[in-house]
């Protein structure tokens, strides 16, 4: 039978697979096969609140089995570690359980058609001491890291405190990039610090004792934005004691501080590195043409220029958009445009023609904590951009994730699901306290 094979279950991936699966899979036109090396899906844009404690990403992750189960797709679960295109194989590493052992063994695939979904990784742009000493926000597993270092940090600086220590009382984090990532943690931070004290799991002052900055090289935060939305940004988190360091270009990290450029010490407990994405190393394996950022470079079909039995899509890909004349960011709404597409594609038969890719740029909304917003909305009239702020733009931003959850599972379990988590936030802390 016919295999299409998906490498990688994020945001682009896992919507993929559940359309292929009920277009081809359910009855028997084509076998689909989801390969993610790990058990359950998390919707990377929502890192910052499994970072600040905000959300629990139990509640929120999708086990692939039981998504595959009910959308006739096929899982593996394993890393693919290479691509053999001369053969059409995908070799998957063994599958570990967390104290190393081994579950399933090595495995290799066939495949007829390869999408590679594999998303990004941080990018440290070789700054010295930034990969050894900073933390990075590409998985749930570092988002929690981040959140127990956060918690123990406060912990131990208010026994200090308690103690009549004259050091060590304040906490330092420090974030370098000024990019959506990096705003929307440093927003979330300062609500959960609060949300910490009050229920008194820390005694420090969140105004003067828990110093969260962003280091940001640029003249403004959130370069992709319209400036009057980054300077409103800007103004915002600095009203929730932020310190906003832009023009600020990073030149060294150690263990205990970030140094920039100009000399500048800052103080860091922890560092949260933001600054940018690549592709993952896997893409250096596999002989195709990358950009300098090592992601797989794919023309207007979505496929590799030297192989068109290989699809690229999502953070991992580069497609140059010939309306705008520049690549398409790496952004979820990216990711779901092209699964969407391909679906479409690999639905048809064989040698049927289909239309080039287009995106469609809708704006860009970005989280300024529980209560706010910024962003600009695109599309309304042709060329014209709305800004939007405050709640509004903050339910805006709240849809984004419903409609991911409804591209997977449908209208009545999204609505569902979102009258389960309100019903919940309300009986628990709006924070993780342990
Ligand atoms: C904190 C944060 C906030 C963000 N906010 C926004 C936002 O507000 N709006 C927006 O549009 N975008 C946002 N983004 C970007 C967005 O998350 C990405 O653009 C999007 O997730 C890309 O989708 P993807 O399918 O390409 O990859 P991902 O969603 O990253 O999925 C990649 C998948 O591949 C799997 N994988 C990777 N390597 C392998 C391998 N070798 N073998 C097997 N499996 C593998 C991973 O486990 C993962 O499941 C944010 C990102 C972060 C980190």
């Amino acid at each position: 039978m016919h295999t299409i094979v998906i490498a990688g279950g994020g945001a682009g991936g896992l919507e993929l697979a559940t359309r292929l699966g009920d277009s081809l899979g359910r009855n028997g036109r084509a076998r689909i096969i989801l390969i993610d090396r790990s058990p359950t899906h998390f919707w990377k844009p929502l890192l910052h609140t499994v970072a600040s404690g905000k959300r629990d990403p139990l509640m929120h992750e999708v086990a692939y089995s039981a998504q595959a189960a009910e959308h006739g797709f096929q899982f593996v679960c394993g890393e693919v570690l290479s691509v053999d295109r001369t053969r059409r194989t995908v070799s998957i590493g063994p599958f570990r359980s967390d104290d190393g052992q081994e579950i399933l063994p090595a495995r290799s695939l066939r495949y007829d058609k390869l999408v590679l979904a594999f998303g990004a990784v941080t990018n440290f742009f070789n700054i010295s001491g930034a990969a050894e000493h900073a933390m990075t926000l590409d998985s749930v597993w570092q988002a929690e890291l981040f959140r127990k270092r956060f918690l123990a940090n406060c912990m131990h600086a208010s026994s200090r405190r308690l103690a009549g220590a004259s050091e060590g009382t304040i906490v330092n984090i420090v974030i370098v990039g000024g990019g959506a990532t990096g705003v929307e943690l440093a927003a979330e931070l300062s609500h959960t610090v609060r949300t910490l004290a009050k229920y008194n799991v820390h005694t420090l002052d969140p105004d003067h004792d828990v110093r969260v900055s962003i280091v940001e090289r640029g003249e403004l935060l959130l370069p992709h934005l319209n400036p009057r939305l980054s300077r409103r940004a800007a103004r915002y988190l600095r009203s929730l004691g932020v310190e906003v360091c832009t023009s600020t270009t990073v030149a060294r990290v150690d263990a205990d501080a970030v140094l920039d450029t100009n000399g500048t010490r800052h103080a860091a407990d922890i560092t949260l590195w933001a600054a940018g994405v690549e592709g993952p190393a896997v893409c250096t394996t596999l002989g195709l043409p990358m950009n300098r950022i090592r992601q797989i470079i794919v023309n207007a079909a979505l496929q590799t220029p030297d192989d068109d039995s290989v699809y690229a899509i999502g953070d991992c890909s580069n497609y140059i958009c010939p309306v705008k004349g520049a690549a398409v960011p790496p952004r979820a709404q990216v990711a779901h445009q092209q699964a969407m597409y391909l679906a479409e594609v690999l639905a048809k038969q064989p040698g049927t023609r289909s239309p080039d890719f287009q995106y469609r740029d809708y704006g860009s909304l970005v989280s300024l904590g529980p209560f706010a917003a910024v962003g600009s909305l695109l599309g309304a009239a042709p060329g014209r951009e709305m800004l939007v702020g405050g709640v509004t733009a903050r339910v805006l931003y709240a849809l984004m994730y419903q409609k991911h959850v409804m591209a997977l599972h449908g209208f009545i379990r999204m609505a569902a699901q979102t009258v389960v988590h309100w019903l919940r936030s309300k009986v628990s802390p709006s924070v993780k306290l342990h």
